[in-house]
């Protein structure tokens, strides 16, 4: 058990990494995650330069560059007609503007980078199959937690826990805010294609986006260019319980039937699909509670339609270790610190992806619109502010 340690509840993308921060300065932690193993879907996740930074920061550079893909571009375009709407150069340009790389990787190769980095860290213990289920201390000098297991309940004391815990988080709820997260009648189909199934002359060292009415659909390389993700996202009233299932082919193909023929190729060349519904709130006021934080999704959840809460999570996780090396014993001040740091900057990505959630999806003639505006944006100095984000 290491000494004094922080909890982290959640081991995620956010948790994961937080564990790794917090070790890189000599602080050890206790990651508990409800989950008995960590087994992503197939699906692909974009680490944008500001994500990408970090990870190669904590030393995981090496290992990320064995499996990512590095796209060469982004192509926008209209969905029915074909025609393109916009670009913005990717690899050897994201590279050189940024510092680090725009890559796109397997969700379960991310993960299992990650997870191999902090089972290699003395600083870090793992508790798979715990939930936190309770908090029954968070006082001035230590918080302790109750862990519910299929066996047992245990408690857990350490010096501050952070709430890595996802959209649903649980650690928000016991921090007092019981409101909910809404279905934002959107979801995500999600698929993988091996190369040697996608259309031979759609290109595939691209990200592609394609904008219609009421849908997009993005498709991006990952593991080396071996596979193609594809994430085709419509508007759907009817939300069903459960986070992540099947869906049935023919349904997407029937929804996208009126799409240019690539768009319509590049969708059937996929056989299996995973849905995901699409849940949105608004950013929450308390982010902490004497010695508690949140972070990542259960902070900020952002839409999938700017690719930012992988790299949101990423960025809270980094900021968050450099609040608390500046004084380790004090995780109150830290924590407030981080807080006053990240609001703002989580908000306004929130937002951004809330609206180009709207802008992908307009229907005619607003699309029109929309269409002659991306076709004479600059995209690289559009996102910027994004991508070249560094701690200050
Ligand atoms: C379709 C889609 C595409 C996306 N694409 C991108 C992208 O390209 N780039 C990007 O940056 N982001 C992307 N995102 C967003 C990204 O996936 C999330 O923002 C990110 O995974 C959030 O990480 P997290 O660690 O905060 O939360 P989560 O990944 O939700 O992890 C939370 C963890 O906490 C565990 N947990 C929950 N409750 C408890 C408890 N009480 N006790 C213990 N453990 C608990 C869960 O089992 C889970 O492992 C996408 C999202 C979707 C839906």
């Amino acid at each position: 058990m290491p000494d004094n340690p922080i909890l982290i509840a959640g081991g995620g993308i956010g948790g994961l990494t937080t564990a790794l921060a917090l070790a890189h300065i000599g602080q050890p932690s206790i990651l508990i995650e409800q989950r008995t193993r960590i087994d992503e879907v197939g699906a692909g996740i974009q680490l944008s330069p500001n994500a990408s930074r970090i990870l190669m920061e904590l030393g995981l550079g090496p290992a990320l560059a064995k499996v990512v893909a590095e796209p060469q571009r982004l192509k926008i375009r209209s969905g029915k007609s074909g025609k393109r709407l916009g670009s913005m150069p990717l690899g050897e340009a994201m590279q050189s503007r940024y510092g680090a790389p725009y890559w796109t990787i397997h969700r379960a190769d991310v993960q299992t980078i990650l997870l191999d980095a902090v089972r290699g860290s003395d600083h870090i213990r793992l508790a798979f199959g715990r939930t936190v289920a309770a908090i029954e201390d968070n006082s001035t000098s230590s918080v302790t937690i109750r862990c519910d297991s299929q066996s047992a309940s245990e408690r857990v004391t350490g010096k501050a826990l952070i709430g890595a815990d996802g959209i649903w988080s649980n650690v928000a709820r016991l921090m007092g805010d019981p409101s909910k997260p809404e279905f934002h009648r959107h979801i995500a189909w999600r698929g993988l294609v091996a190369k040697k199934d996608w259309p031979a002359d759609l290109a595939a060292d691209e990200t592609g986006l394609w904008l219609g009415p009421g849908a997009h659909l993005v498709h991006y390389p990952i593991r080396r260019g071996e596979f193609i993700n594809l994430v085709a996202v419509t508007s759907d009233p009817d939300n069903q319980p459960g986070w992540s299932r099947a869906g049935e082919p023919s349904v997407l193909q029937k929804r996208f039937a009126s799409w240019h023929p690539d768009a319509v190729r590049a969708i059937k060349s996929a056989q299996d699909w995973t849905i995901w519904s699409l849940y949105d709130r608004p950013p929450r006021t308390t982010w902490t509670d004497n010695r508690v934080v949140l972070l990542g999704d259960a902070a900020h959840p952002v839409l999938p339609f700017l690719a930012q809460g992988g790299a949101l999570a990423i960025e809270d996780a980094h900021v968050l270790s450099n609040t608390l090396s500046q004084d380790a014993d004090n995780p109150m001040d830290a924590f407030a610190a981080y807080a006053e740091i990240r609001k703002q900057r989580s908000a306004k990505i929130q937002a951004a992806a809330r609206r180009n959630g709207d802008i992908y999806h307009l229907r005619w003639p607003f699309s029109i619109g929309r269409d002659l505006a991306m076709s004479r944006m600059e995209l690289t100095d559009h996102y910027s502010w994004i991508y070249e984000w560094r701690a200050s």
